[in-house]
This record gives C-alpha cells, sequence and structure tokens, in this order.
C-alpha cells in the first residue's frame, strides 16, 4: 500500500447472482429520456435526439436497495426505475459487437430524482447534479451475469408504489438501445472494467413520501424493494 494522507475510500463493490465474487464499480453514467411516453410526460417531443448523459456517484449506489432515506432540500423526490449495465470491458469509439461483448451483466436500479431542484435547474440552465447525485440515490439489486448471449432487451419492467403499480413498460421502448448507448456514451468517454450504466426510466414516474414501499424489478434480470424512511 502507498502511503497515503489519509485512508483512501473504500471501493464500491455490487454482490453478483451466483458467486462470491464482487462487481467494482468504477463509474456510473445514466441516459436522459430514452422512452418516448417518459420523454412526453416530462414535455419534450419524443423524437430520437441524440441520447444525453449525465453522472452519478459510485459511492450513491446502494447494494441490494433496503431503506432510502429522504433527501434534504427537496419536497419532490421522484422514483424512475431503470435496466442497469455492467460492464466487464471498455475502449474508446466502441462498435455494436464491441458493445456486446462488453456487457458482463445486468441489473434493476431506481434513479431517484429530486424533481423540484431538477426543474429549478432545467429552468435556469443549471447542472443537475444535485438533483441527480445525492446521498443514496441509486438503489440497485445484485448483478445477474449475460447467460448464455441472452440479453433483456425485451422484457418487461415495472415499479409499484405500496402495491400500486406506477411504471410498467417494456425495455424493447428504449429509443436508444443497451448497444447502442454503450457507442454513444465510448464517443464520449473511455469507458472501462467497472462502469454502469442506467439506461433511463419508462413512463410513469411520480413522487415517493416517508413510509412508501417501493418494489420494482426488470423480469428475467432481478426485483429490488426499498423503503423510503
Ligand atoms: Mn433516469
Amino acid at each position: 500500500m502507498p502511503d497515503t494522507v489519509f485512508s483512501p475510500p473504500e471501493p464500491v463493490l455490487l454482490p453478483v447472482l451466483g458467486t462470491a465474487s464482487l462487481f467494482p464499480v468504477r463509474r456510473v453514467y445514466c441516459v436522459g429520456r430514452n422512452y418516448e411516453a417518459h420523454a412526453r410526460e416530462m414535455g419534450h417531443s419524443g423524437e430520437r435526439e441524440p441520447p444525453f448523459f449525465f453522472q452519478k456517484n459510485p459511492d450513491n449506489l446502494v447494494n441490494n436497495g433496503g431503506r432510502f432515506p429522504y433527501p434534504a432540500l427537496s419536497s419532490s423526490v421522484h422514483h424512475e426505475v431503470e435496466l442497469v449495465v455492467a460492464l466487464k470491458a471498455g475502449g474508446a469509439e466502441i462498435d455494436a459487437d464491441g458493445a456486446i461483448a462488453a456487457i458482463f451483466g445486468y441489473g434493476v436500479g431506481i434513479d431517484f430524482t429530486r424533481r423540484d431542484l431538477q426543474a429549478e435547474a432545467k429552468a435556469a440552465g443549471k447542472p443537475w447534479t444535485a438533483a441527480k447525485a445525492f446521498e443514496f440515490s441509486a438503489p440497485v439489486s445484485p448483478i445477474t451475469p449475460v447467460a448464455s448471449g441472452k440479453h433483456p432487451f425485451e422484457n418487461r419492467i415495472w415499479l409499484s408504489v405500496n402495491g400500486d403499480m406506477r411504471q410498467d413498460a417494456t425495455t424493447a421502448e428504449m429509443i436508444w438501445r443497451v448497444p447502442e448507448i454503450i457507442c454513444e456514451l465510448s464517443r464520449l468517454f473511455t469507458l472501462a472494467p467497472g462502469d454502469v450504466i442506467l439506461t433511463g426510466t419508462p413512463a410513469g414516474v411520480g413522487a415517493v413520501h416517508r413510509g412508501d414501499r417501493v418494489d420494482c424489478g426488470v423480469d428475467g434480470v432481478a426485483t429490488l424493494s426499498v423503503d423510503v424512511i
């Protein structure tokens, strides 16, 4: 170990289904407006525009959900259920075949969003960081490794609050499909093993409140449950 001025931060490690090995997280990228009906519910056209990206911090990921402490300075925190992609390889300007080969596995996660702060930021042309990259803002399931080339590209994605179904769609509705997302990201950034991508949310986002129970899943991949406290 090098002599450091204080202890280095603990690595962020996600469990991997079916093994004792852990997935070490490097960066967390998120895709904006990747389902037409969600783009429309947020007041946008839903036309296919180039994808855009923002980031969360690796330590915003919360293993297996559990409890989501309602964040300070917001009174409108929304759930966004998303298919999570975990990379085992990287590079720049990855092509479609390379994108598929780079995928280690998948999970389900929630991109919790301070919608009020995001609306203020949008109106002022300011960044979304405070709306997106706050503590505990990304509960995620364990990672399910890709099994025999089966990718969850036509799978139901859903989220319920206190048993009421709020988001219910299929990953086939993505505007930018997973390989395209990886290709586009890799033109902007050099990707690497450990990078995690939240691939956008379908329609039906809405507010959560303290005391709510949130359940979500991508069928064939994983489920996740979170209590808002
Ligand atoms: Mn999102």
